[in-house]
């Protein structure tokens, strides 16, 4: 069993020498364990902020043992009732090949149906990142039909689940994103309305501003953010007197760079209501959202683009590009 290892924290920006790869046995299964063999393991941003030894809302990953990660594989040994060999199962087996899962433990692990939904998809669409889009917009955006509702980082995992979610509940939707192929796509294949690509404005918040008048003419009634920094600035100046800011990730400060915010006083000014939340706090609405991003997947609703590295031994450096944009949608690797 080949593992990823975080050898050492990162000293400002993440590297792949803060990784190791090493290699084990598997050890014997005891009673009410399964072992399964990793397809894909998911690479999400959160796992940045892992780590660092900094408080957060999470614990930091410890140095020297597998780094956390959401995975889905097969059962190829069980010892549990439940499991059976040949099973589908989606669960947080972390960077390595095989994991061995206390099945009795609740939330280790859940059986996943691959006859409508591609396996790979309960790490993106149909997974975390599809129910983080749904808990902001459905939750705290709350949009009416007719609203016109943004997203920043409107290609990734979350952006995309977003844009399928927010045209069935009758919003317009506008993305923003890096470069004119991921905007491209936006607007063709994930269904947007409109997408700006920032990277056309070189951090010129007004000029951003600017365009997003263009594309958004009644303003902005709600918004999801995933990246903070100038572009949140450039949205804020659009927003709605009583618009919402789903807050769901800040990725431009991950490395630690400074993500000043302009205009606060826009806050006050527009009555806004600006809401964090972290989507594993929030389990009550995952069967619900679930079941809704798992129809749209399987009707062809949502057909959300994924990135594939091959090779555990692949991860670090997507994970690093996946953080700079070099992603383009969900990024996954393969195992096998
Ligand atoms: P994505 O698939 O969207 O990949 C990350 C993307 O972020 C990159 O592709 C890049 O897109 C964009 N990005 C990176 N750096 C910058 C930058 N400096 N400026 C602008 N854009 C940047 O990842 P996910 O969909 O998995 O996650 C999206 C966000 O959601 C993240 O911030 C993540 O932390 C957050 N999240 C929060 C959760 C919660 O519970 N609160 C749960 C899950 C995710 P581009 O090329 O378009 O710039």
């Amino acid at each position: 069993n080949r593992q990823m290892l975080l050898d050492n924290r990162p000293q400002g920006e993440a590297s792949a020498s803060n990784f190791k790869l090493v290699e084990t046995d598997t050890p014997a299964l005891q009673e009410g364990q399964v072992l399964v063999r990793h397809h894909y393991l998911s690479l999400d941003p959160y796992m940045r902020g892992r780590m660092n030894e900094s408080k957060s809302y999470a614990a930091s990953q410890a140095l020297g043992e597998v780094m956390i990660g959401g995975t889905v594989g097969e059962v190829v040994e069980s010892r549990h009732p439940d499991y059976a060999v040949g099973n589908h199962v989606v669960g947080m087996g972390g960077w390595q090949e095989y994991s061995v899962v206390n099945a009795n433990e609740p939330g280790m692990m859940r059986k996943v149906d691959t006859s409508r939904v591609p396996l790979s998809a309960y790490l993106g669409a149909v997974g975390m990142p599809g129910v983080t889009a749904y808990y902001g917009l459905v939750h705290i955006i709350d949009p009416k039909p007719g609203q016109t509702v943004t997203v920043t980082a409107a290609s990734g995992a979350v952006g995309s689940a977003y844009a399928a979610l927010a045209k069935a509940r009758g919003c317009r939707v506008v993305g923003i994103a890096g470069g004119p192929d991921k905007c491209r796509y936006a607007e063709q294949e994930l269904g947007f309305d409109a997408c700006l690509d920032y990277r056309a404005y070189n951090s010129d918040v007004y000029a951003l501003a600017k365009a997003l008048k263009e594309v958004c003419p009644d303003g902005i009634d709600g918004h999801f953010e995933n990246v903070g920094g100038w572009i949140m600035d450039a949205i804020m100046l659009r927003a709605n007197a009583f618009s919402r800011i789903a807050l769901c990730g800040m990725i431009a400060g991950y490395d630690g760079q400074p993500i000043p915010m302009a205009n606060p006083a826009l806050m006050l000014i527009n009555r806004m209501r600006v809401e964090g939340f972290i989507v594993s706090e929030h389990m009550q609405v995952w069967p619900a959202a679930l079941k809704e991003l798992g129809e749209l997947v399987a009707t062809g609703k949502l057909r959300a683009r994924e990135s594939i590295a091959q090779g555990l031994e692949s991860a670090p450096d997507a994970f690093l590009g996946m953080l700079k944009g070099q992603n383009f949608g969900k990024q996954l690797v393969k195992l096998i």
